[in-house]
């Protein structure tokens, strides 16, 4: 058999092929780009200004980060960062096991362990690799793994990494199934256990997870339940711990909960907070903790004086709810398709992809960047903007978005039927 020529490439790695695949996104308005967006901090605009970025020279005021209690530009996380820098450096230069672990990690993690009121915490890089790492270090081969269909797509990629043959996903919020699956799954092989994964708050619709309701069920089958509170802590319940605190329930009840550090924390990372064994079980079987560098210094430092904030600031998680309300108020006047959401995550349905896009880029004209979540991120036939609110707001910006929301909606209806 005569060889091939050695110059035939596999169309797999020809550049026109995924050239042909990005046109095809393109054509479909779903295409991803992005923008170079330099924060302004706080300190260098005048006094209650809201969060706003400069792209491209100009000024946008940001209705799409995930900086809840307007900490991430915050004065005191920034000094903390310098100052801890200057004392220890830039990078951690090993992993935590090795000789990575510092004493602004082992202070953090005990914070953070008092915080949530359970025994241990341990730091991940990031949210990404806190989730992953969970599900591998405790789901073994028969084991179920069990999770939202809406859950972040992170804690999807870690059902599939966790190398058990028992994956399923239930209706989006269904405790009673997500019950029968527990049980069909104890009856069919009763040495196997489960682990139910879920978020706290779903990240692009903005609800809660019936963590009561999923706590009973994985208490009656013992299964572990994981909840990934990435957009609950800091923000709800009277103290800031999240959904957990916001539904009276405990570490009994949610034996493992995992929050983020990027969101209302304003800093970077993540952490599993649960009992002492809990924790020294993942350090031994999480590859996402065990093999990798542990985060810098001076970002658990930051991280340490977010923290400070949240417990002695509770007037940003009131001010936060309070513009939640009136954006709903005004925004539900105006008719505009608002979720059914009572976080600061407030999504706007329009359905198809380039309605949402043409409506965005009218608010982006008009001084407001909000985001456009497209398939995908959510299911397709329900791209929507997701408005992200801020203590860091004042009642005025709310107002004038709301506005520019409905002229929008308006304009680009109007387009559409020409
Ligand atoms: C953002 C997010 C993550 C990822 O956290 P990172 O620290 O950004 O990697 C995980 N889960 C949920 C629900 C999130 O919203």
């Amino acid at each position: 058999m005569p060889r091939p020529a050695m110059d035939t490439t596999p169309v797999r790695r020809a550049p026109e092929a995924l050239n042909a695949a990005l046109q095809e996104l393109e054509a479909r308005q779903l295409r991803r780009r992005r923008v170079v967006a330099a924060p302004l901090p706080a300190a260098a605009t005048a006094e209650q200004a809201p969060p706003q970025r400069v792209v491209a020279g100009r000024h946008v005021v940001d209705f799409c980060s995930n900086d809840y209690l307007g900490l991430a530009t915050h004065p005191a996380l920034a000094a903390a960062m310098a100052e801890c820098a200057h004392m220890q450096g830039a990078g951690a230069g090993a992993s935590h096991l090795v000789s990575g672990h510092g004493p602004e990690h082992e202070a953090l993690e005990q914070e953070l362990a008092a915080f949530t009121g359970r025994e241990r915490a341990l730091l991940f890089s990031t949210g990404y690799m806190a989730n992953l790492g969970v599900a591998v270090a405790l789901a073994g081969r028969d084991d179920l793994i069990l999770g939202d269909r809406l859950n972040h797509a992170s804690l999807i990629d870690a059902a599939m990494l966790a190398r058990t043959r028992h994956s399923r996903r239930y209706p989006h919020g269904d405790a009673d199934a997500a019950r029968e699956a527990l049980a069909t799954h104890a009856a069919s092989a009763p040495q196997a256990g489960a682990v139910l994964l879920t978020d706290g708050v779903f990240s692009m619709d903005g609800d809660l997870a019936p963590l009561p309701q999923l706590a009973a069920a994985a208490r009656a089958h013992a299964a572990w339940l994981v909840v990934d509170d990435a957009h609950g802590l800091g923000v709800l319940g009277a103290h800031g711990r999240g959904s957990v605190e916001h539904f009276g329930l405990d570490a009994d009840d949610v034996p493992v909960l995992i929050g983020t550090l990027g969101k209302a924390f304003g800093s970077f990372g993540a952490f599993v907070a649960g009992s002492a064994t809990l924790i020294d079980w993942l350090m031994q079987r999480a590859r996402t903790y065990i093999y990798t560098t542990a985060l810098p210094q001076p970002v658990a430092a930051a991280t340490r004086a977010a923290l400070r904030q949240v417990v002695a600031e509770p007037w940003r998680r009131d001010a936060l709810h309070t513009l939640v309300q009136r954006f709903r108020e005004r925004a539900g006047a105006h008719g505009l398709p608002l979720m059914d959401s009572p976080t600061p995550i407030q999504p706007v349905l329009f359905g198809d992809a380039a309605t949402t896009l043409a409506v965005s880029a009218r608010l982006y004209a008009a001084g407001f960047w909000v985001g456009a979540i497209r398939p995908p991120t959510v299911p397709a036939g329900t791209a929507r903007l997701r408005i992200t609110l801020s203590a860091a707001h004042r009642e005025a910006d709310v107002d004038a978005l709301v506005a520019a929301l409905a002229e929008a909606r308006d304009a680009v209806g109007t387009a559409a039927r020409h």
